[in-house]
């Protein structure tokens, strides 16, 4: 929370209670979060939020690098890693647990985005999803 305090007020930006709201229930999940999970959660301790203003508050955090969208599971987890919003981001994905780990990938990122430009593709994309069996469902 510090971190997104501080990264708000460097660039003008406001945590306001519902983007502070929204971001304390990612990070206090271990697994990624669909925005009606979200707003159970948040339904919890207060109003129910309208979903037009979970939506708001997760634009704003994908757009400042504090929220991560999973794309398939349509989901979202918080990141504190501050890293660009632009970095290409490997997300770890447990099919046991549903636990989501992310690994920087900035290795990869350049000979990926290479291969894609030598087919005279402009990428994009800058995440990668990888399914497996995380370390805490590997020993069990
Ligand atoms: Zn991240
Ligand atoms: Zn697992």
């Amino acid at each position: 929370m510090a971190h997104a305090e501080a990264l708000c007020a460097e660039r003008g930006e406001r945590l306001t209670p519902m983007r502070r709201r929204v971001l304390e229930i990612l990070a206090a999940s271990h697994k990624p979060l669909g925005a009606y999970e979200i707003m159970d959660q948040a339904a919890r301790r207060g109003p129910r939020p309208a979903p037009i203003t979970v939506y708001r508050a997760l634009d704003f955090l994908r757009e400042n690098g504090l929220v991560h969208r999973i794309e398939s599971r349509n989901a979202f987890v918080a990141c504190g890693r501050n890293h660009g919003t632009d970095a290409l981001v490997a997300f770890l994905i447990c099919e046991r647990c549903g636990a989501v780990g992310e690994a920087p990938a900035a290795a990869i990122a350049q000979p990926l985005a290479a291969a894609a430009r030598g087919a005279g593709f402009t990428p994009t994309m800058s995440v990668i999803e990888i399914t497996g069996t995380c370390a805490h469902c590997a020993k069990g």
